[in-house]
């Protein structure tokens, strides 16, 4: 018989069951890994990479994309949490978690010879059938009035706040979300939140700013003498350089009468003076411009009680524009009025170790400033991420408005209803529909496990008291400040249904794509040749043609 020799020499391949388990154990320690930040009592991580930088998280999607994992499979993991944070902003821990977990409970299937694709056909189904329970389960808060809506939203907020370091303080953050999310209404782009951090002082000392605050930007001579507070200015928002200008290139003039010199000077003074005087004319008080403004013109301004700010970075300079209501100019000719920002109070302030601009009572109201103040920068970091969940968690809500009980009640509840569901069904799909369910069971166990209480004795409670006939435990999670049971609604744990919808989709996508792999095939060839490529590269760089590419001649 001859061979049949079908890959190149070298290639690793691996196949079938054992290639499956693997791929399932390397989801599985991903998961290990992830495990312990759920919840309130969750813990923190602390990455800190090959440059030095430390990073210390709670956040799933943040923690998955330092681990930077080389497992192809578990590679996947990490796109979903990835695409959890950027879809709905919160859940990425719980995404990963239900992804290992539904791997987890599929592992002794398919140890026993059962054929993924009746695997992946239940955890369909029972994926689908979840997602309508959690859709008929949720509460809709429309309807309301803005107060009531204001009070329910802080209440979501609240509970992704409270998983987070900031967790202590998270009325006061909630709160504070909520009213920049309302500041925008409902405009799609998000950068109209602006977060500005600054280092030093207590959590507690961060600030809303119903406009735009950004740090005061580099200054000459002269900025002192100009007022720092204004009541219903005129903005001027520029983009052009208000600086006199050297010659830097050797150009070279030609006169043919010494008395001409001096034109020539007066000719540059006269270009940036024509340019102040029109800012000047214009009626505005406050003057930004993206690029430089020198001593010259800040002197000038100084002079006649305006306030002048450069390089004012361009995001903050936009958002200036998308509050105050003006136009940001390329050039000071033909200024009319329109084009000109306004807002109720101007004022330079100190914060801190910092002195802030800050524009607040804007017309249009569609941008908010957080800043936020606190110890180490890892920890404001940290404090910024947070934040980012909360706020989009808060959109989520204003947008879908409906809520689901957290704490694990609704995990249990949908859990509870695929169990009952899968007795209906016959057949073998029937244990892969009961096993979806117990892999759900593993949000409030783990929020259990992670607060140090005894998950089975939780888990029991909570068992019974959503098997009530009466349907009256279906809100029932963990407390997590007792170690019992308590109803998440009334004690106000919520999050907005998507937040659950999405995490069930995502979760089961992504064990169904693992489970239909069955073989890896690792080519030899495409990482030497990579390795080629940058060889020839470098000995190009170097010029000492050793690369294979330069003989050809
Ligand atoms: P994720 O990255 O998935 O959002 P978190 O660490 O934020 O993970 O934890 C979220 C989980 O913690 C959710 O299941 C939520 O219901 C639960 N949770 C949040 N606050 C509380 C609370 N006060 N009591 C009980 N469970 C809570
Ligand atoms: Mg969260």
């Amino acid at each position: 018989q001859p061979q049949i020799i079908l890959l190149k020499e070298g290639t690793d391949t691996s196949q079938g069951k054992a290639q499956l388990l693997s791929n399932i154990n390397a989801v599985t320690a991903v998961g290990d890994v992830v495990r312990t930040t759920l919840g309130p009592r969750g813990m923190d991580k602390l990455i800190h990479d090959d440059k030095g930088s430390v990073t210390i998280s709670n956040d799933g999607a943040t923690i998955m994309k330092l681990l930077d994992i080389v497992h192809p499979a578990a590679k996947i993991l990490v796109d979903i949490a990835k695409s959890q944070d950027s879809e709905v902003g919160d859940g990425t821990t719980t995404v990963v978690l239900l992804a290992a977990e539904f791997l987890k409970e599929a592992k002794p299937f398919v140890e026993d010879g059962v054929h993924s694709q009746n695997l992946i056909r239940s955890y369909r189904t029972a994926s689908t059938l979840a997602i309508e329970k959690v859709k008929e389960l949720a509460v809709s808060i429309e309807g309301k009035s803005v107060e009531e809506k204001k009070g329910l939203l802080a209440k979501c907020a609240a509970t992704t706040l409270s998983s987070k370091l900031i967790g202590g303080e998270k009325e006061f953050f909630a709160t504070m979300v909520v009213d920049a999310v309302m500041a925008i209404g409902d405009d799609d782009r998000l950068n109209l939140i602006g977060i500005k951090k600054v280092p030093g002082g207590n959590m507690r000392d961060s600030f809303l700013v119903d406009g735009v605050a950004f740090k005061k930007t580099f200054s000459y001579a002269g900025f002192e003498q100009q007022p720092k507070k204004f009541l219903n200015p005129k903005i001027l928002l520029l983009n052009i350089e208000l600086e006199l200008k050297s010659e830097k290139e050797n150009a070279e003039i030609r006169l043919s009468d010494p008395s001409q010199y001096q034109s020539i000077v007066d000719a540059e003074w006269n270009i940036i003076y024509d340019k102040l005087d029109k800012c000047v004319e214009s009626g505005a008080k406050v003057v930004l411009s993206r690029l430089a403004i020198g001593d010259l013109a800040t002197q000038y301004f100084a002079d006649r009680d305006i306030f002048c700010a450069g390089r004012v970075a361009e995001e903050d300079l936009n958002r200036v524009a998308a509050a105050a209501g003006g136009t940001v100019q390329t050039s000071v000719n033909n200024i009319i009025p329109e084009v000109l920002g306004t807002c109720e109070i101007f004022e330079e302030k100190q914060v801190g170790g910092e002195r802030f601009n800050i524009f607040s009572g804007c017309p249009s109201g569609r941008t908010a400033t957080i800043v936020l103040r606190g110890g180490a920068d890892q920890f404001i970091e940290e404090a910024e991420r947070s934040l980012h969940d909360a706020i989009m968690i808060v959109r989520r809500a204003v947008k879908n408005s409906t809520v689901v009980p957290g704490g694990g009640a609704i995990d249990m509840e949908v859990s509870k209803y695929l169990r009952q569901h899968s007795r209906t069904i016959a057949g073998k799909s029937q244990l892969f529909i009961n096993s979806y369910a117990k892999a759900l069971e593993v949000i409030p166990r783990q929020l259990c496990d992670n607060a140090g209480f005894d998950a089975t004795d939780v888990l029991n409670k909570l068992r019974q008291k959503h098997a009530m006939q009466s349907g009256e435990g279906a809100s029932y999670g963990v407390d997590i400040n007792t170690g019992g049971i308590a109803d998440s609604y009334a004690n106000f744990v919520w999050e907005p249904a998507v937040v659950k919808i999405n995490a069930i989709n995502a979760a089961t996508e992504a064990a169904c794509l693992i489970l239909s792999v069955d073989e890896t095939v690792k080519n030899p060839k495409s990482e030497s040749a990579q390795g080629d490529a940058a060889a020839g590269a470098m000995g190009r760089g170097r010029g000492g043609g050793r690369g294979r590419g330069m003989r050809r001649r």
